[in-house]
């Protein structure tokens, strides 16, 4: 083999298990990583770098990515517009990796304007630079620009990259695979589909490890809450992302405005709403009316975009795709850090071995890093020059 240094672990490649045709026998893992969206395969693939040595497997209950999953649906919008300073030197690395290691992740560098009553540009001048935009945003009611930089890219391609990676360097992946926590580890379901479209259990196993790492997105406390009876503060929110029909390109600015982010995207506009508050237990996302017409929007949603209309006229046109259902409008299930909606991606230690992972709202920009923090802890290295501790 080459390029093998002695006294390393050899990097051939890991073991993957695609369906139940596959034989699965237990084995012994050091860490046990479940959820394989971008946080779980990006500390899996960092666990591969700074602990050669350690055994990993991750676990997914669906694909790679998974259609369902927060990652696949997140805006992909970096920027360090409102992050607070101590973070600045983490979320360049994160960008440095994006751009470096991942190959740019389907992404490419624009400007970010923030529109509002503030800023050291007019907003009218800077959007003639952009004619594509010009019946998108009224500049009367938002006559100043703040133009920071910002890197966009495909979130869904990073945790290919990133699982293909953590792989190839000799990480195990066992796909379609639902995981519940027990202690000291996890049970496993491996599922299949039926002729008549039912998914169902195939064979069940569980699996200890001295580490377990729980990347299952929204879905991380809950299934911590369950499984080990540990209470959390942390919480999940439904976010829809509407899209926008006005032409855009990949010189196009992402734009801030009355508390909505348009992020170019294929030609058209995805809108980002905030995410104002925790969704209750138990609450099932449901469209909403406009003017006695069903849409696939949330009544949140929807106010939103209302009180965006001064500033963004374009909102009050066919171009918006407020859909009849649901189904219509993409949308996805967040972890809220903390159950607060600005909460940033965090890791913490819930049960004895049992580190949970969450991203959230902004795990564009500081999710890969987080990663890192938490895989150079597990490892016993230290964090890069210049983060915060
Ligand atoms: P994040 O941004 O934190 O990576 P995602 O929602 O994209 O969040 O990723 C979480 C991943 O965990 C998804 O791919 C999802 O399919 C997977 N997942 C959720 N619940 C389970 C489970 N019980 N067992 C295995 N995988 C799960």
């Amino acid at each position: 083999m080459t390029g093998h240094t002695p006294g390393q672990a050899p990097a051939t490649a890991g073991q993957v298990w695609a369906h139940v045709g596959q034989p699965f026998t237990p084995d012994s893992w050091d860490v046990l990583v479940l959820g394989a969206g971008r946080m779980g395969t990006a500390v899996t693939l960092f666990l591969r770098d700074l602990r050669p040595e350690w055994r990993v497997l991750l676990v997914e209950e669906g694909g790679l990515p998974n259609e369902d999953g927060a990652t696949i649906l997140a805006p992909g919008l970096w920027t360090l517009a409102g992050l607070p300073e101590a973070r600045h030197a983490e979320a360049q690395w994160e960008r440095a990796q994006l751009e470096g290691r991942f190959g740019g992740a389907g992404g490419q560098a624009r400007t970010l304007l923030s529109l509002g009553q503030d800023g050291e540009e007019d907003t009218g001048a800077r959007l003639a630079r952009h004619p594509e935009l010009a019946g998108v945003v009224d500049p009367a009611g938002a006559p100043r620009a703040a133009v920071h930089e910002a890197f966009t890219y495909r979130p869904g391609a990073l945790a290919l990259a990133a699982g293909q990676a953590a792989v190839r360097a000799g990480a195990d992946l066992l796909l379609n695979t639902r995981a519940s926590l027990i202690p000291g580890g996890a049970c496993l379901e491996r599922l299949t589909v039926t002729n008549t479209h039912q998914i169902v259990t195939h064979e069940t196993h569980e699996v200890r490890a001295p580490r377990v790492v729980v990347a299952l997105g929204a879905a991380g406390p809950h299934a911590t809450e369950h499984g080990l009876g540990v209470h959390t503060r942390h919480a999940r929110a439904y976010r829809q992302t509407p899209r926008l029909n006005v032409p855009t390109s990949d010189t196009t600015p992402v734009l801030h405005a009355a508390g909505l982010t348009l992020r170019p995207q294929s030609g058209g506009v995805t809108i980002i709403p905030p995410v104002h508050h925790r969704d209750p237990h138990g609450y099932a996302p449901q469209g909403g009316h406009l003017t006695g017409v069903p849409t696939g929007l949330r009544r949140e949603t929807l106010e939103d975009l209302v009180s965006a209309l001064e500033v963004l006229p374009a909102l009050a046109t066919d171009a918006l795709e407020t859909g009849r259902s649901l189904a219509d409008v993409p949308g996805a299930w967040l972890a809220l850090p903390h159950g607060d909606p600005a909460g940033l991606p965090w890791h913490g230690e819930v049960a004895p071995g049992v580190h949970l992972l969450l991203g959230g709202p902004q795990a564009d920009t500081l999710g890969l890093s987080t990663a890192y923090r938490l895989a150079a802890q597990l490892a016993g290295v230290a964090l890069p020059e210049g983060w915060a501790a």
